[in-house]
Order: structure tokens, then sequence, then C-alpha cells
């Protein structure tokens, strides 16, 4: 079949067309940052309107980027969920619109498991399989028992790891979104200032971030106050490492403990080249197959959407017109 989806989580305006939950033929993505980086962050507010006005304009590139035409299509895809609910809004009342003007099934579809499926756009999935969800707003391990059968092993009990990097980043006078310049910064930096791991209990699956965060603003402090400039590299040195440590520590614990037959790195932080390459080595030592996606599949996109939404069509599991968008939505109840 051919599925049309649409992405309106956050902060990207996205449609795609997918065939067959794999063959990507368009998957064009608006993204609204240029707006909210003034704010110093998202604006629910204004996310919600700009949704609104880009959403047919991205729906039309994206069919006439695939060469079909709204008739073409045999089912919608769109995120339900988790996410800004007056953005997730736009998207939702855009799918039923279409689902019923064209008499196609609609299906919502979780958001994070958009992000996990973003790896069959690229090769397949082996299961049982052991997922690191890095993005914006989650940090967490995720066990995929079959095709489209989730488990949450573990989650992050505060900050997400990219909203860790996203304070951090301001508080070393990065613009917003600053994960990417952290980034930047630990690659090139010479010294490093070690900063605690928080492994939390030692048979934990759960994250923790907002203490090493507070560690990097107390050690500016401490600089400021002897009258130095603080070390910003050897800072962001210092706080990378040890959030790779833990995440890519945790899921490998995690993969053997399953017995997982592959991992699979996805959300916007697994952009993190100093995250892909340990996660890489871990997982090379270990003889365990890893799936990462391009940065564009990594990051909010529609296609990853259909991706998911497809294990769902392939088995009749479509959603009514009474849809709802859900802000917070669970992951294992959305489960095939
Ligand atoms: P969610 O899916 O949880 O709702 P989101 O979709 O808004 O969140 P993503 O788009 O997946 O989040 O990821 C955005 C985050 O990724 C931002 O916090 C950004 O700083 C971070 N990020 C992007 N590139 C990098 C990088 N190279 N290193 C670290 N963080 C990065
Ligand atoms: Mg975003
Ligand atoms: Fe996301």
């Amino acid at each position: 079949g051919l599925l049309l989806a649409i992405e309106t989580s956050c902060d990207e305006t996205s449609v795609a067309v997918v065939r067959g939950g794999r063959e990507v033929l368009s998957n064009v993505i608006s993204s609204q940052i240029d707006t909210h980086r003034q704010f110093g962050g998202v604006v629910p507010e204004i996310a919600s309107r700009k949704h609104v006005e880009s959403i047919t304009i991205i729906l039309e590139e994206a069919l006439k980027e695939a060469g079909v035409g709204l008739s073409d299509i045999d089912g919608i895809a769109v995120t339900q969920g988790p996410g800004l609910i007056g953005a997730l809004l736009v998207g939702v009342v855009a799918a039923k619109s279409l689902s019923l003007a064209l008499d196609v099934p609609l299906i919502g579809t979780h958001h994070i498991a958009g992000h996990i499926y973003a790896n069959r756009l690229i090769g397949d999935i082996v299961y049982p399989a052991l997922a690191l969800v890095v993005s914006g707003g989650h940090t967490e391990i995720v066990l995929l028992e079959s095709e489209g059968k989730f488990r949450l092993i573990g989650r992050t009990r505060d900050d997400a790891v990219g909203e860790a990097y996203d304070k951090v980043a301001r508080a070393l006078r990065f613009p917003y979104p600053g994960g990417p310049y952290v980034d930047r910064l630990a690659q090139e930096a010479k010294e490093e200032i070690v900063l605690p791991r928080s492994w939390l209990e030692p048979d934990s699956y759960d994250f923790s971030f907002s203490g090493l965060k507070s560690a990097v603003l107390a050690e500016i402090n401490r600089s400021r106050m002897k009258g130095e400039d603080p070390d910003f590299s050897a800072l962001a040195k210092g706080f990378q490492q040890s959030v790779i440590d833990v995440v890519t520590g945790k899921a490998i614990r995690a993969a053997k403990q399953f017995g997982a037959r592959q991992m699979l790195l996805c959300g916007g932080v697994a952009a993190n080249r100093g995250l892909r390459g340990k996660l890489a080595e871990l997982c090379e030592a270990e003889g365990l197959p890893l799936l990462i996606p391009p940065n564009k599949l990594c990051t909010d996109n529609a296609a990853m959407i259909a991706a998911a939404a497809d294990m769902k069509w392939r088995r009749g599991q479509f959603s009514s017109l009474d849809l709802k968008a859900e802000a917070v939505m669970s992951l294992e109840e959305w489960s095939v």
C-alpha cells in the first residue's frame, strides 16, 4: 500500500509518501527552528500556528515530489502522540479530513515507535532488538520482542539527553538547539574535566541527567568565583563523555540481559558523533549488529511515522475517526 504520513508533534511539519512501509517516495520536512530560536526553545502556541500555515503546502510538495496524486493514496498515518497537544491536533485534523475525503484507513501512530522504526527504512530489523532512544524529549531503552511489540526497559527520571545537551549548551552560550555545538566542541577538546556518571541503582536501566547538568553549571561558577575563565571545551568533553558512557553502557547491558540480536539507535541525539562512534565500537566488540539511521531520519520526519504505521496497516489495525491527539501516550500500549 501507499501510505501518506503526517508528523506535527513538535516544531517540524512533515509529510511523507511511503510505499510498502520502506520505500520513501518523498519525505518533506519544514523546520520552524529559526522562529523558535529567538525564544531559546519551542513555543507551543507559535508551533501550532506555524503547522496550520505550512501543512497544506508541505502536503502538496510531498505528493508532487513522490509523483503521485491523492487518489493513489491507500492509507493515512499520523502522529497521535506524545508531543505538544496543539501541534499534534493540526496533523490529526488534517489526517482525519484526508481519511474521510479519500475514504481510506487512518492509522494513529506513536511518535517514539516512529523514531525506532526509522531504522526499518535503512535495513532489516532482527528480533529481539534493543532500541536506544535519545531525543529532545525522551531517553529510553526499549526491547522489541517481535515486530511492533514494545517493552519499556528504562527511561529518564528527569531530563532527556537532548534536553540536557540544550541546557548545557545554553550555559556554554550556544544558540538553541545547542546539542550539535556541544558535540563539536567536545570532539575538538584536548582537555577533559571529568564529571560524575549517574548509574543509579546497580540493576537499573533508568537514567538521570539533571545532576550532570548541575555539575557543569557548578564548574562554571567555581571558575568564575576564582576570577578564572571556565574551560568550555573541557567541560563539553566531560559532559559528553559522561552521557555517552552511561547511555551506551546501559544499552549494552540490556542487550545482553534480554538476548537482543540487534541494537537500534534513534532520536535526534543519534546524530551525536561521539555517541555513534562509541556505540559502534561496543556493539562490534559484542558481535551485535547495529543500525543507525542517517541524520535526516533521526530528527522528526514523517517517513518514520509511515514505517511504524505500516506494521498496523499490514495487520488491518486501523483507527477510527474519533482518534484523539495525546500529549502523553504509552508506547507499550501502542504495540501491535
Ligand atoms: P521527542 O521525539 O522526544 O519528542 P524531538 O523530536 O523534539 O523530541 P529530536 O528532534 O529527536 O527531538 O532531537 C532534537 C534534540 O537532539 C535536540 O535537543 C538537539 O540539541 C539534539 N541534538 C541534535 N544533534 C545533536 C548532536 N550532534 N549531539 C547532541 N545532541 C544533538
Ligand atoms: Mg524538533
Ligand atoms: Fe521526535
